[in-house]
Parts: C-alpha cells; sequence; structure tokens
C-alpha cells in the first residue's frame, strides 16, 4: 500500500558489511535460556549470548549513504524483526525501536530515521535493495517497511545510527499463473505468556515454512495475577485499556527469543481474534455490559497496537476501525482468504453459556445473526469464486464444524452460535461446485480435524476441510476427559485435548497434507516438538483422511 513506502532504491552491490548485533530477550529472568538455533534465527551471536545490553559495535566503515547519529540509550531492535503479506511483488518489513520494551519504548520523543536492508544472501555481500522509513513518536516508532522484491527468499535487516537489528528470512509469492511449487505453512494462535514457553515457535522456526498464517489471540489481555507458571512468565500490569498500556504488552511477548525465531523464519499473514482486545467481545460490545461506555476509547487502542506490532501491508487504523480481512495468492497453487470473525458480529446468544446442556435459547437463529457481517461475507464469496488457484484456505478464528451435543450448543462463541451464517457458507461452497478449500482455525485450545459439509451432519455433501490448531501455549479450556465425546461427533475425525502446539500444512498441485506438531513440556522452553498424527487431502476429493 502505498503510504508505506516513502522511499526505495537500489543499491547496487552497495558492500555494506554484515554487522553482528546480539539477539534480545526479556531484560527479565529468562534472558539466555532460549537462544533459537536455525538458520534464519533472528540473532547471529552465540547460545548465552543474548541480553539485551550485548551489542556488537561496527567494525568497519559506514556506506557512503551513512544515517544520521542518534542518540540512543541502548540496543533499540528489543522486539526483533518480521515479515508480512507478501504479493508477488513485495512484502512489508517489520520492526520497532524499543530499548525499554517494557516500558513504553524508551525512545525520545522524535521521530527516528530507519534504513531496510534487502539481500539475496544473509551475509548482506551485496543488497538487492534498500530503502528509508520514518520510525513515528505517534506511532510507538514502529517501522513498516514495503520492499519492492522480485519472487523469491530474501533476507532482510534494519539499522539506525550505528545499531543493526537480526536478519529475518522471508519471501516474496510466485506470480499469478506460474507454478507455486511446494509450499509449507504452519498455522498457530493463542500464545498465552504467562502459561507457558514457546517451543511451538522454536519449532516453527527449526521446520523454516514459507508462510505462517496466524488465526489470533496474539496476546491475552489479563493483569498480573493471571496466575503464571513459571513465575518469569507472568504478565506485568494491569489489563490493558491504553495505547501505552497495549504497546507494553505486545512488548512483553515479542521479546521472547522463540517467538521472535518464529516471525524471522518467514512472512506472517496475521489476524486476530478476542483477546487483542478483550476476552469474546463481539464488535462493539464488551463481555462485560459495565464496560460498555469506556470500551470504545478500549478497543480503539487494541486496534492501534495490533496494527502497530504486525508486520501488516493494512494502513493503520480509524475511528471506524480496521478492516484486517484480505487475501493473497500463491502462484497457482493457493489463495489465502483471512477473515475477521470479531470487528463484525452480532454479541453472543443467549448470555455466552459455555458448556450447556440445554436446548439453546430462540435467540440463536435469529434472522441476521452474523459473525462476518455482509460485507465480509460477500467478499468472501467473490474471492471463493474468482479464485484460480487449486486451493483456498481460510484464516479463520472458532471452531466452524457441528460441535453441538445432542442439540445442545456448547459454545456460543464459535460458529455453532451463528449457524444461518455458516450454513449459508458452507451452502455457497456446494452450490458453487467448489473443491479444494480448507478451512484453517485456531481459539480453542485444543486439535482437531473436522470434515466440513453443506447440508445434514455426517451425510450432507463434504464442501471443505477443517484443521483446528492447538495453541502455541494457552492452557486447554476443554478437559481432556472430553476427547471421547468430541471423537464421538459424525465429522471429527481426531482430536488432542491434552497437548499445545501448531500444525504444519505442505500443499502441492496434488494434496494437502496437515502434520500436527506438539510441545511436550509446556513448562520447558527446550522441550521436543513431536508429531502426533498426519493428515491428507487429495486434490479434487473435498476429503480428508488420516495418515498412518
Ligand atoms: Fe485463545
Ligand atoms: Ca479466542
Amino acid at each position: 500500500m502505498a503510504p508505506l513506502s516513502r522511499r526505495t532504491f537500489l543499491a547496487a552491490s552497495a558492500a555494506v558489511p554484515a554487522l553482528v548485533v546480539a539477539g534480545c530477550s526479556d531484560s527479565g529472568s529468562d534472558s539466555g535460556d532460549t537462544v533459537p538455533t536455525t538458520d534464519a534465527a533472528p540473532t547471529s551471536a552465540g547460545p548465552g549470548d543474548s541480553t539485551s545490553s550485548t551489542v556488537a559495535q561496527p567494525t568497519t566503515t559506514a556506506p557512503p549513504d551513512t544515517l544520521p547519529a542518534v542518540d540512543l540509550p541502548s540496543d533499540p531492535f528489543t522486539l526483533g524483526v518480521a515479515s508480512g503479506d507478501p504479493d508477488d511483488s513485495s512484502v512489508v518489513l517489520w520492526t520497532r525501536l524499543a530499548p525499554d520494551p517494557l516500558n513504553g519504548g524508551g525512545m525520545p520523543d522524535d521521530d527516528i530515521a530507519v534504513r531496510w536492508e534487502a539481500s539475496a544472501d544473509e551475509a548482506f555481500a551485496s543488497l538487492t535493495a534498500s530503502g528509508d522509513e520514518v520510525a513515528a513518536a505517534a506511532t510507538g516508532h514502529t517501522v513498516h517497511a514495503l520492499a519492492q522484491l522480485p519472487p523469491g527468499t530474501w533476507f532482510y535487516r534494519f539499522r539506525v545510527g550505528e545499531w543493526v537489528s537480526p536478519v529475518g528470512r522471508t519471501r516474496v509469492a510466485p506470480a499469478p499463473g506460474t507454478p507455486g511449487g511446494e509450499l509449507r505453512i504452519a498455522t498457530g494462535s493463542c500464545q498465552n505468556y504467562s502459561h507457558g514457553y514457546y517451543a511451538a515457535h522454536r519449532g516453527i522456526a527449526e521446520q523454516q515454512p514459507d508462510l505462517v498464517l496466524w488465526l489470533g489471540d496474539y496476546i491475552y489481555e489479563g493483569a498480573a495475577a493471571d496466575g503464571a507458571l513459571p513465575s518469569e512468565r507472568a504478565h506485568l500490569g494491569p489489563e490493558p485499556t491504553t495505547v501505552v498500556e497495549y504497546r507494553n504488552r505486545y512488548a512483553r511477548y515479542k521479546t521472547d527469543p522463540q517467538l521472535q525465531a518464529a516471525h524471522a523464519a518467514c512472512p506472517w499473514f496475521v489476524v486476530w481474534d478476542d483477546h487483542e482486545v478483550e476476552n469474546n467481545y463481539a464488535g462493539i460490545t464488551p463481555q462485560d455490559a459495565a464496560e460498555a461506555p469506556a470500551f470504545a476509547a478500549r478497543r480503539a487502542a487494541a486496534y492501534q497496537a495490533w496494527w502497530e506490532h504486525q508486520p501488516t501491508r493494512l494502513a493503520p487504523p480509524t475511528a471506524d476501525g480496521l478492516r484486517i480481512y484480505r487475501s493473497a495468492a500463491w502462484g497457482d497453487l493457493l489463495t489465502v482468504a483471512m477473515l475477521d470473525g470479531r470487528q463484525y458480529r452480532t454479541d453472543q446468544a443467549c448470555g455466552d453459556v459455555r458448556l450447556n446442556l440445554e436446548p439453546p435459547c430462540s435467540e440463536v437463529t435469529a434472522p441476521g445473526r452474523t459473525m462476518l457481517g455482509d460485507e465480509q461475507e460477500s467478499w468472501l464469496f467473490d474471492t471463493l469464486d474468482t479464485a484460480t488457484t487449486t486451493w483456498k484456505v481460510l484464516g479463520n478464528q472458532v471452531i466452524m464444524a457441528d460441535a453441538t451435543l445432542n442439540g445442545a450448543i456448547l459454545n456460543f462463541d464459535m460458529w455453532d452460535g451463528y449457524p444461518e451464517q455458516r450454513d449459508r457458507i458452507l451452502q455457497h461452497l456446494a452450490d458453487t461446485g467448489s473443491t479444494n478449500v480448507v478451512v484453517v482455525t485456531g481459539d480453542i485450545h485444543f486439535a482437531a480435524v473436522a470434515q466440513l459439509r453443506a447440508g445434514e451432519r455426517g451425510t450432507g455433501t463434504p464442501v471443505a476441510v477443517e484443521f483446528i490448531a492447538t495453541s502455541i501455549s494457552s492452557d486447554g479450556n476443554v478437559g481432556p476427559e472430553l476427547t471421547d465425546v468430541l471423537k464421538s461427533f459424525p465429522d471429527l475425525l481426531d482430536a488432542n485435548l491434552v497437548h499445545r502446539g501448531y500444525v504444519l500444512h505442505t500443499v502441492t498441485p496434488e494434496q494437502w497434507t496437515a502434520e500436527y506438531r506438539i510441545v511436550e513440556q509446556i513448562d520447558d522452553p527446550e522441550s521436543p516438538v513431536n508429531t502426533w498424527a498426519k493428515f491428507a487431502i487429495d486434490q479434487g476429493t473435498n476429503t480428508v483422511r488420516q495418515l498412518a
């Protein structure tokens, strides 16, 4: 998007030296306990060398187009780097200058010039492109640089004054109509920092996928007394309501070196769910009616901080909100449609009661209830109907499959609570003869695989497959004793209610495979990440099977 790129220029073989910068971690007690080890790790420092103040100084002469000197108290790149929203000619590069990340950032009040550099080689022996952006004080000194680059794999970094950021690896998509090759996608959601370590993110970084689709709950809004285990993972401060408080919460999460490594590994497409603002809010309706008078301002602050901290090419939010639903394509292989199930939804029906075994109240079937809103639904149908790629993937927040129990709605926050729009979407897929639609889902903190059908549960027309990721670190909120109940549902192939983790998808023109990667010990940042189960969709079948 035009506002992002102010000045872009080619710097042919500018011979900028590869500078070494120590990685950054929380300045608290977890510093030094986890250092990413992959090629794409955001640090070129060695293990154990990850304190926030250890920075190697430049050892060679500066390039001729040197940036103005800036007076910063310490390394401003404490939150790592990220990239996102690639298309076939560009990708967004992100960082935020924050020498004191947990306390408002610690930057001077000035706007600061930041240079970005992209290279085909990790050592930056020559630059393919570079540009300058302003890290504005008004937006928390964040940088969203739109790097114009040809399709392929690129490395990038940022420079401010004498400081150089960690290095990230990113991808620019193949052009429309060209082969998409084999695409590896990680899907994840729900990373409550206070519930455990990010071994799952280390796993993502080690796998070096081509893309991450982030499905929401990037932060949680709970206050410091949120029962953190272990204690150095505790949330800091009260429940955020202001931009500065939300910034500090994002910073708490983004100081994690394993999360930084997953961002540095590949570009992400990010959407939000509820906890980026508040649990189970709906549109402009807060969870608790008593908060209603202040909620519009709180939501605006949360949306602003989300925008500041995500590698997205979206323009910043306005007073009306922020349209984050959007699509992208990867050659002729895949169309990505990222959905927003929070901003436009009708309030949850029937008092939003969980695990209620009574028949639902009549409100749930009231005409016009919506999760996506009318505009987004029209956009989704148009995106699906005009996509010419083999596969279409919907980045979705809450479970779309029918998870009712003897007619009772167990969770009114999920698509079961919005059956009219859910049925219309699935029927649209049937009516248009859609094939190869995959729904990837977060929110629920357990892993499951579901057959989606138009019409009757268990017997209707198969129209899509749903891969429900478990959480990266958030505690399970459905007890493992319910595993057999879930597995008895007609369209639910399997479920894992015990483990945290992510899903690694491998997509080819012939087949989609989903490998569920689970964390063995959530209280150990070095926990092994192993495979729980693998599932496959053969092109054209709209059905899923478990692989041995
Ligand atoms: Fe969650
Ligand atoms: Ca959620």
